[in-house]
């Protein structure tokens, strides 16, 4: 007697074949039944995809630690000095005044985060993520050079102390110390900046204690996460890793195992005796290269960082078998289990639409920025005075401007409404320094003929000259019947 099987049952089969078994999703890889922690030893990754990385990585740790001493126009790329209040992105000075930009400008990122996730899972995690690229692509790689593969790590850390043990694991440990130091020093110089830091180098330790302490600090929690806690901290700590759960869908594009492909597994073909073997050959490569200890062919897990690394072992095995490439890629796990292709779901488009408008009022925001925050309030505690007998009008205010730029400029105040009034400037003329705080009393006097009762209100321009720079309202006050 013959079964016929359909496609749709035989497909629901090997879908289930990989998914049934869920105890993987029980407790994360690298934590045994008793709870302890399971060291991972992955094997040096290797292939065009790793290759990639490795470029993409170089960039991004030469542009940071390079970042401080960038600047564009003579003013830093990056600076985050929280204790003096003074930010720059991009060469353009920012201020504690300019919150609401940077309060738009995280929403614009959390948002674009979303949409990437929703659509790309977490490709962010396996080329760009700081943890990721320092921990795979230097303290791996240092961890390779001074103590070989897996079977050598293991090897020596089983090994009684000896000389060469004492070279490799010191070397190895010295060499993670300068990066991690290396690393909290680029952070302090983002911090105060290449002059700022370069005085506290130039400084014995004891003038900048809790500079120094702060250093030493980092330098050791740096070390902590790379050198020890690794891998865990994407698995525990990171926020962006719980999200994936709520974020990712069966749409979004993920490194995947296409078990359509890939069952029956060909280990199991050969004890089961099945006739359609698939094309994973249960060889382990892409688990013994995995730097978070998983098993990429039970399903998407919260461990996977998407490095790629089984995407490239799996290449090299499917290249010596000939058989073609991708059985673990870049795919949905709708697009595996139906050979479709990437389509946009309601819930991307929503995503997009919220996006492109938050970029559209960010940008508009950033357009009309001011060069210079000003504030003009009436002097407090003061009336109006009459003057020229009582045919004018006279209220004292103060005016508050904060130079945004890097350049010195004189301000010029002129009265646009109501006409017929003139601004006199209590001693000099207005002149601001490169991101300095101008502060300075002016006189407003309005003819008593063209006040409305008790409040007028009148319209300020400021400007530099060339161009105008702020139009601030306030109100005149008046006697109660002009
Ligand atoms: S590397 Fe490829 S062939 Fe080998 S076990 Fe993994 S999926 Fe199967
Ligand atoms: S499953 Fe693959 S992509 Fe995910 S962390 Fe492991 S090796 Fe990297």
């Amino acid at each position: 007697m013959s079964i016929v099987v359909s496609d749709q049952q035989e497909q629901t089969t090997r879908e289930s074949n990989v998914f049934s078994d869920d105890a993987f999703r029980k407790r994360i890889a690298t934590v045994d039944e008793q709870g302890k922690r399971k060291w991972v030893y992955p094997q040096n990754p290797k292939g065009a995809y790793h290759r990639a990385r490795a470029v993409v990585a170089g960039f991004l740790v030469i542009l940071f630690f390079s970042g401080p001493w960038i600047t564009i126009n003579g003013h830093p790329l990056l600076l985050m000095n929280l204790m003096e209040r003074r930010f720059a992105i991009l060469g353009v000075p920012f201020w504690p005044q300019d919150a609401i930009y940077l309060a738009i400008a995280f929403i614009c990122m959390v948002v674009f985060l979303l949409l990437f996730t929703v659509v790309w899972g977490r490709l962010w995690c396996g080329w760009a993520c700081p943890q990721t690229i320092f921990l795979e692509m230097v303290f791996r790689k240092i961890e390779y050079l001074f103590e070989g593969g897996p079977a050598k790590q293991r090897r020596l850390k089983t090994k009684k102390w000896n000389r060469e043990k004492l070279l490799r694991k010191g070397g190895k440990w010295t060499a993670f110390f300068i990066v991690s130091f290396a690393v909290a020093n680029t952070f302090l110089a983002y911090f105060v900046g290449t002059e700022g830091f370069l005085d506290r180098v130039s400084l014995d330790p004891r003038h900048h204690t809790a500079d120094f302490i702060g250093v030493i600090g980092f330098t050791a929690f740096f070390y902590f996460i790379f050198a020890w806690f690794r891998e865990q901290a994407c698995t525990l700590l990171c926020p962006y890793a719980r999200l994936q759960g709520v974020l990712l869908d069966n749409d979004s594009v993920a490194v995947t195992y296409d078990f359509t492909r890939g069952e029956e597994r060909m280990a199991a073909r050969k004890s089961k005796n099945y006739a359609d073997a698939g094309d994973c050959i249960d060889c382990f490569s892409c688990v013994k290269v995995c730097p978070t200890g998983i098993d990429i062919r039970d399903g998407i897990q919260l461990e996977c960082v998407n490095c790629t690394a089984c995407m490239d072992a799996c290449d090299s095995v499917m290249d010596k078998y000939n058989r073609p490439r991708g059985l673990i890629r870049y795919a949905s796990h709708n697009m595996v289990k139906d050979g479709s292709k990437f389509r946009f779901t309601p819930r991307v488009i929503g995503y997009m639409i919220i996006f492109a408008a938050l970029l559209i009022v960010f940008s508009a925001l950033l357009l009309t920025r001011s060069d210079v925050d000003t504030t003009i309030l009436r002097t407090p505690g003061q009336l109006y005075q009459e003057a020229d007998e009582g045919a004018t009008i006279q209220n004292l205010f103060n005016l508050k401007a904060l130079n945004k730029t890097y350049d010195a400029m004189p301000l010029y105040l002129e009265l646009i409404e109501p006409q017929g009034g003139e601004i006199q400037i209590v001693g000099t003329d207005l002149h601001i320094n490169a991101e300095g705080i101008l502060e300075q009393a002016f006189f407003v006097k309005l003819p008593r003929d063209i006040l409305d009762p008790l409040k007028t209100k009148i319209l300020i321009e400021v400007s530099n000259g060339d161009k105008v720079l702020e139009t601030v309202k306030t109100t005149f006050l008046g006697p109660a019947s002009p």
